[in-house]
């Protein structure tokens, strides 16, 4: 974790703080922890083993230097205040936190491993009752996946394709078709998931008895048995389309909101939303 405690009671960022100050503590499970400040990972505070502390998962230093990064770009801007790193709210904890000059509040969560759509939910409710305007980051791009052998769409090689997870595509729902990815300081990609198109061959047909024979003509994007010989939208992989400039998380991102709807799985939250259009439209 990049903050902890010190024995005069103040929270502490790794970074912005000297070995031998003092004793520091977890704000969670109370241990004291370690300030590591080595020359090749991001400074940050580490539990002494054996500990038992939902604080003390190893996050990677990616993850630390996204959300260093963005709370030391953040404290240098005269319109965000309050501006806090690992924010504890009650049952929540912001990556980042700040407010602007008009009072409202956002959040920051940087997610790198899997996590259910379930969890996403929790925490966008809890943020909505704290009135807390929230942007989930990916501090990296999702890994490529491998082309169809014969694509119908897309002619040219130069198309992003990826494999999204399921919270991954239920954010993308979220945020009304987009994805953030960070890269440095206050910097943000956008990316869309379009329709990924292929062609099957035709071939052979194939139904539920003949799974265990692992033909190449069942995958688990395909129906139950088809002859194939026609184009294909993948389940599973997705074209992601790139905005063409990066956006600042501040100048370019404001306060929205999403409402509930059964049918596609929403909820009701408060969104910290960028402002431009649906581009891969045009
Ligand atoms: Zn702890």
């Amino acid at each position: 974790m990049l903050s902890a405690y010190g024995n005069d009671g103040s929270k502490y960022i790794a970074c912005e703080t000297n070995k031998g100050e003092m004793d520091f503590y977890c704000s969670q499970c109370k241990s004291i922890v370690i300030l590591k400040k080595g020359s090749k990972k991001v400074h940050h505070f580490a539990h002494k083993p054996p500990v038992d502390c939902i604080y003390s998962e190893n996050e990677s230093d990616t993850h630390y230097k996204c959300k260093q990064d963005i709370y030391l770009a953040l404290k240098t801007r005269e319109d965000c205040i309050n501006v806090d790193c690992e924010k504890d709210l009650g049952k929540i904890r912001a990556d980042v936190y700040w407010e602007n000059l008009k009072g409202e509040k956002f959040a920051i969560e940087v997610q790198k491993s899997s996590i259910s759509t379930d969890y996403i939910k929790y925490k966008m409710t809890r943020y909505k009752e704290l009135g807390i305007y929230v942007i989930w980051l990916l501090p990296s791009m999702l890994s490529t996946a491998k082309r169809e052998a014969r694509d119908t769409d897309n002619k040219n090689n130069n198309i992003n394709l990826v494999k999204p997870l399921e919270w991954h595509k239920y954010l993308h729902k979220l945020y009304f078709g987009k994805l953030y990815i960070w890269c440095g300081n206050l910097d943000i990609q956008v990316i869309h998931l379009d329709s990924y198109i292929y062609y099957i061959e035709s071939g052979n047909w194939v139904d539920e008895s003949d799974i265990s024979t692992e033909t190449n003509w069942y995958q688990d994007n395909y129906d139950r048995g088809h002859y194939g010989g026609h184009p294909k939208f993948s389940k599973s992989k997705k074209v992601a389309k790139t905005y063409n400039k990066t956006l600042n998380l501040v100048n370019d991102f404001s306060s929205s909101k999403q409402r509930k709807n059964i049918k596609f799985d929403t909820i009701d939250c408060l969104l910290l939303n960028d402002r431009i259009r649906s581009f891969w439209k045009q």
